[in-house]
């Protein structure tokens, strides 16, 4: 048995069960044994992989976007580049390289990388160390210098703890980690108190579910877009969050754990399995209405990197290097086709006040 599972039933036996939140707070992000903690679980020959390791062309985009949208700002003189869960740096790396062709924006940039993963982030300083910017992590997005900011995050939102919610005698109830029974370390899911005055936090179309039912609840989602308003408020701003889930808030259980691109059930091996769970884009956009940013989209991952030009870039990169011409093509159909990341995949925008149109997405 695993020292993090010793540890866990330990805890539950003295205080009680936990929420969902505190389970997924403890498997991936314990000092000692969480899974982002320990571990670099991004790439072909670990547990998953991200749109941009899938392809380079990922990254550029994202990085011409930001250039753009520092043009649309009035090309501040000095500006934080923020990216939230940067991973192995590989989308940043593309990213700078690309921008780097619009005149004036690296010597704007201030990059910081918010990273909660020690490993990761000497990961990111090996990937990003001969991008020759100037680079600073934080752990928080709250702790870096106000300013004028672009903030991007891609896979971030998914693995913030979510509280899940059972509907039980009429009335929404927090679904607790617990322990099978008193002499056991096997973690199971059981049923805790009424959720009370959060049952405000459940999305207005869901309210009235039936007996059985179950949802999400994403407080994570809250603090950074409170975190991302605070920083619009006195300054322009701009921030891109690309995740998956569905665009319409949905019932159900989506905790999803993988191990070597495998499903495995999300109780049974904490700490080494990565945990998340789908973002509500619709609960996402309606918070940032509420704090007086402006949401955009969500718009699908394919439509978006058409749109940004996806399909020019691999011709450009295909035409400098004609034996590419497979690899590329699949790289394109991977991020874009609807049955690969094309459609679950979905990008939102938000804008401080008074900004142009954002590239990538219609007005509403
Ligand atoms: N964006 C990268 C990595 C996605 S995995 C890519 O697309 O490949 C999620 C990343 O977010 C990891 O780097 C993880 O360590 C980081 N992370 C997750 N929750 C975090 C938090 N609360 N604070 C800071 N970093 C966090």
């Amino acid at each position: 048995m695993s020292d993090m599972v010793t540890r866990l039933s330990e805890r539950i036996r003295t205080t009680g069960p936990l929420t969902v939140a505190a389970f997924m707070t403890e498997a991936l992000f314990d000092p000692k044994d969480g899974y982002y903690a320990t571990k670099d679980p991004i790439g072909a020959g670990a547990d998953f992989i991200t749109a941009p390791e899938v392809s380079q062309m990922f990254g550029e985009l994202i990085g011409l976007w930001a250039a753009q949208s520092w043009l649309d700002m009035g090309s501040p003189e000095r500006f934080q580049f923020i990216e939230l869960g940067p991973g192995r740096g590989t989308m940043m790396s593309d990213a700078l390289r690309a921008a780097r062709t619009v005149p004036g924006f690296l010597d704007a940039a201030r990059i910081t990388l918010i990273e909660a993963s020690a490993a990761l982030k000497s990961v990111q300083a090996s990937t990003l160390g001969t991008s020759g910017a100037q680079i600073s992590w934080s752990n928080r997005l709250e702790a870096v210098e106000s300013g004028p900011s672009i903030v991007v995050g891609n896979e971030f939102l998914d693995c913030l703890p979510v509280r899940q919610a059972i509907r039980h005698g009429g009335e929404w109830h927090e679904r607790l980690v617990g322990l099978e029974n008193e002499d056991s370390t096997k973690l199971v899911f059981v049923l805790g108190p009424p959720l009370g005055v959060d049952t405000d936090l459940i999305p207005a179309n869901l309210i009235d579910l039936p007996d059985g039912s179950l949802v999400e609840l994403r407080p994570g989602d809250q603090q950074i877009l409170g975190a991302i308003a605070d920083r619009f408020k006195n300054d322009k701003g701009r921030a891109l969050l690309i995740d998956y889930g569905p665009a319409i808030s949905e019932q159900g259980d989506t905790l999803q754990a993988l191990r070597a691109h495998k499903k495995v059930a999300p109780l049974d091996d904490p700490g080494n399995a990565d945990i998340t769970a789908r973002v509500d884009f619709q609960s996402l956009t309606q918070y940032g209405r509420n704090l007086g940013i402006t949401p955009y989209g969500p718009v699908e991952q394919g439509q978006f990197l058409i749109s940004l030009g996806i399909e020019s870039r691999a011709a450009a990169l295909i035409q400098a290097a004609p034996d590419t011409k497979a690899t590329m093509a699949r790289q394109v159909w991977r991020l874009t086709d609807p049955e690969q990341m094309g459609t679950l995949f979905k990008f939102v925008c938000f804008d401080s006040v008074g900004l142009p149109l954002p590239p990538g997405f219609s007005a509403r």
